[in-house]
Parts: C-alpha cells; sequence; structure tokens
C-alpha cells in the first residue's frame, strides 16, 4: 500500500488538556469510526489534534454493541492496518466473508459475486462496529499527540477565513485552523455552517439482530428480495449470524414489540427454514433508512468527513467503507500541506480532497439508492423490472461491479475491475 500518507514529521507529545481559548491547529467534531480514524491518521504531524464528542467517555472506551456488523472491505482492512487498530481487534471478531449470494423473491436462481473472480479469496471480513470503535479508541489512548475531550456537546460553530471556533454546551470555546465534522449523516456542523445536503428517505426501517444458526451458511453472505421487504444475512463465526429485516415504520414498531423467541420464528419463517431454527442472541436494533449526501465536502476552514459526507444506504455496506477513506484521502491533503509548509486549511487542498472523495462516493451513493429503490418497492412495475434485470444478470453488473470491485479492491490492485465478478447459477444454502 501506497504509506506516503503516513509519512510523518516529527512528534510533538500533547498530554495537556486545552485550556479556554487555546488555540488548535485541529479540531474533530464526533469520536465514532470517522472521527477516531481522522485523528489517528494525523498522528505524528505535530499539529495540535482534539477530538470532541458529546457522549460520555465510557461510550468511547468500551463502546456498547449497537447490532452494526460492518462488512469490511480489502482497502479498509489496510487502512486500519496501518492505523495500528486492525491487530488489536482479536480474530474471534474477525469472520470472514467468502462469497455473496443474491435471491430475487421465491425464484431459485441466485447471482453470485465470488472473490475468485478477482483473485482474492475472501471479500473481506465481517466486524462488529463496536469492535472497530474500540480498538481505534484503543490506538488513540495509547498515542500522546491527540486530546479527546468526552461529554462536550458542540453548540455554536464560527467559520472563517482565520480559522474556525466552537463553542461547547458548557460555555467553553475553542478555536483551530481547521475544523473537520465527523458528527453523524445529521451533521449539526455541516448544518451550522451552511452546508446543504440531499436527503433520500426510503421510508424503510431496518432492524438487526444475532441469531445462531440451525445450518450452517458457510461464511457466505445472503441477500433475499422476498415480498415484503428485503432480508440480508451477515455470516459470523461459530454458526451465527447478523439478520437484517428491512420494514415498513408500521411493521418495523410491531416487529420491535414482539417476543423474542416469536421474532425468531417469523425470521425462519421468511426464509423459508432454509438456514432451520434461529436462536436469538441478542436484542434487535432499529434504524430508519435515510441516505445523505453533502453537497459540498468543504467551506473555508471547514472539512466533512464519514457520514457527515455522505451518509450511505447500508444494502451495498459501503457506508464504513467510504468514510475511513474520506479520512485517509483528507489526512494526506493535510501531511502534504505540512510537508510543504503550507498552510493545512488552504482551500487549494481541501478541494483536492473534495474532487478525490467525490469521484468514490458519488458513482456508489446514486447506484447504492438506485438499486435499493428498486429492491425495495412491490409495485408491478418495479418487479417486473427486478425480474428483468435479475433475468438478464449481466445487466446488474455495472453498479454489481462497482460494489464488488470496491469491496475487494486493495491499493495497489485499482485495476483488476473489469474481471468476471457475477455467475448466474441455481440458489442453494447449502
Ligand atoms: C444497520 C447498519 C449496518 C451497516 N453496515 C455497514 C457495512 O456493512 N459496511 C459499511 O461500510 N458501513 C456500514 N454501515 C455504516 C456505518 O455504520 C457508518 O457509516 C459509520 O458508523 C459512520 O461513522 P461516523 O464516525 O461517520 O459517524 P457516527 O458513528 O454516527 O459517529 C458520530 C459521532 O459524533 C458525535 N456527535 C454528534 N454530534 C455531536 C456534537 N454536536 N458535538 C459532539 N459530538 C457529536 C456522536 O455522539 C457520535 O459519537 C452500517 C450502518 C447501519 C445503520
Amino acid at each position: 500500500m501506497d504509506k506516503e500518507w503516513l509519512v510523518t514529521s516529527p512528534k510533538t507529545a500533547r498530554t495537556d488538556r486545552p485550556a479556554s481559548q487555546d488555540r488548535q491547529d485541529v479540531i474533530i467534531i464526533g469520536a465514532g469510526p470517522a472521527g477516531l480514524s481522522m485523528a489517528l491518521g494525523l498522528r505524528g504531524t505535530g499539529l495540535r489534534v482534539t477530538v470532541i464528542e458529546k457522549l460520555a467517555e465510557s461510550a468511547i472506551t468500551d463502546p456498547d454493541f449497537d447490532g452494526r456488523e460492518i462488512a469490511l472491505s480489502h482497502r479498509s482492512i489496510e487502512i486500519l492496518d496501518d492505523l495500528g487498530a486492525w491487530p488489536r481487534i482479536g480474530d474471534s471478531d474477525k469472520s470472514v466473508l467468502r462469497s455473496a449470494k443474491v435471491i430475487n423473491g421465491r425464484s431459485d436462481a441466485c447471482l453470485h459475486f465470488d472473490a475468485n473472480a478477482v483473485g482474492a479469496d475472501k471479500l473481506g471480513y465481517l466486524v462488529s462496529n463496536q469492535a472497530i470503535r474500540k480498538s481505534l479508541h484503543q490506538e488513540l489512548a495509547a498515542s500522546s499527540d491527540v486530546t479527546l475531550l468526552c461529554e462536550a456537546e458542540v453548540t455554536k460553530i464560527d467559520t472563517g477565513p482565520r480559522g474556525a471556533s466552537v463553542t461547547l454546551a458548557s460555555g467553553e470555546t475553542l478555536r483551530s485552523d481547521l475544523l473537520i465534522a465527523a458528527d453523524t449523516r445529521f451533521s449539526f456542523a455541516r448544518r451550522t455552517v451552511g452546508i446543504s445536503a440531499s436527503m433520500h428517505d426510503f421510508g424503510r426501517t431496518m432492524i438487526v439482530s444475532r441469531m445462531a444458526f440451525e445450518r450452517p451458511h458457510h461464511q457466505i453472505a445472503w441477500e433475499c428480495f422476498v415480498p415484503g421487504g428485503a432480508i440480508a444475512v451477515l455470516p459470523l463465526n461459530d454458526g451465527e449470524a447478523s439478520l437484517v429485516m428491512t420494514y415498513t415504520p408500521d411493521e418495523a414498531a410491531r416487529h420491535m414489540a414482539m417476543d423474542k423467541e416469536a421474532y425468531a420464528q417469523h425470521a425462519a419463517r421468511r426464509l423459508d427454514q432454509r438456514f432451520g431454527k434461529m436462536k436469538p442472541l441478542s436484542r434487535r436494533y432499529s434504524y430508519p433508512l435515510v441516505a445523505t449526501y453533502a453537497n459540498r465536502f468543504v467551506d473555508q476552514g471547514f472539512a466533512l468527513v464519514g457520514d457527515a459526507a455522505v451518509g450511505m444506504h447500508p444494502v451495498t455496506a459501503h457506508g464504513f467503507n467510504l468514510g475511513v477513506q474520506s479520512t485517509q484521502s483528507l489526512s494526506k491533503t493535510i501531511r502534504d500541506a505540512c510537508r510543504a509548509g503550507r498552510p493545512i486549511a488552504a482551500m487549494r487542498g481541501l478541494q483536492k480532497y473534495e474532487r478525490q472523495h467525490r469521484a468514490l462516493s458519488g458513482p456508489l451513493y446514486f447506484g447504492t439508492n438506485a438499486l435499493a429503490e428498486l429492491y425495495g418497492r412491490e409495485d408491478t412495475v418495479s418487479n417486473l423490472l427486478r425480474k428483468a434485470l435479475f433475468d438478464t444478470g449481466r445487466s446488474l453488473s455495472p453498479v454489481r461491479k462497482m460494489i464488488m470491485g470496491r469491496l475487494t479492491q486493495t491499493s495497489s490492485q485499482k485495476a483488476k475491475l473489469t474481471a468476471p465478478l457475477i455467475r448466474k447459477e441455481r440458489s442453494s444454502y447449502e
């Protein structure tokens, strides 16, 4: 991998909590996976970096399980490895994702996305959002050049040619040359700075939970488009899986209220008992499906990363992957500026980051939304279109190729996306 983005200037130890009015070089709002990756990417530059997070410290040092199992692309694993977080995730928390199969309705034909087709032995790994966040925080805690302020909610922001200032709920004000927002897809900072965003509300809610399966899943992910909404089976270690089911909001409320054994039986029935009986291993978590895309990623002294820049529909499993790449791209821009002795917040550098991330995320975002809409609708036209697309198989290639290519692509493998990625075959859960 091109490690140039991690080449550093001498380290400056920062152990002090910034006093009121203290000027930082970089302030990052949000200690989610994107904010933490961004801070780690700036280690060793000598820049004074502070991360501000509204949650209590315990929620960052030891985050709760939130139901999300993140399908990490090869590229994301490389980045996490370079940041020092990947080795901190235990092997038992890494579930191999060998391949993925997509089924349309009750048809016994399926599309098979095979990593072997691009010369890889796996599509990637599934790791819980909880384990990723924890490993990133552990790495941050082991370094002395980033300050993390918890229980500190940003309530006011000013940006301009002379830098940014943020005011916390406590009344404290911090200033910096560059302000980076990693504060969720409904970013307060983005809105306050006056950057608009396109929002796509799918009118659907996703329920996720962990289950033990009676029959083996062979580390294959399944995406089934059945009447009543999509179902995804994400294979975890030891015969466990994450079950992702999509409903209208009313149905979701009803299914969230169900007894957990009854929900497991309902899930097994929706999957035609193909994995046998299911045993609930976690509570259920629900997520309304709203995708967001910021109309600009930068402003004077200001940049967006992670979901604050691009909040993806989870169906193609790219939200975190894009988010961590946005932080890599912005860190490299800042490092380049440091090396060249240019101001880190110079618009030229920030705009370069914006161009790169837009080129990477735009096709994936709009392709994913089109796919999610097509596969989320029940009307006759959508059904016919879906069947036609599915029957030809190849017609799905451009979007699927892009998605698959992004999952398996490493930084040194950019040319491999033309290989055939999809095989059409009969579905078999064995
Ligand atoms: C069910 C589900 C499954 C998913 N599966 C995948 C997958 O397979 N692959 C994949 O790549 N992605 C996946 N994603 C997407 C992925 O989870 C997100 O893209 C990622 O977690 C976003 O990280 P983030 O750091 O940008 O934002 P967040 O995790 O939302 O973190 C933002 C942080 O900012 C803090 N904050 C907010 N406002 C303020 C404020 N005013 N002051 C201070 N702090 C503030 C918040 O407390 C929070 O800690 C999935 C998402 C869901 C919902």
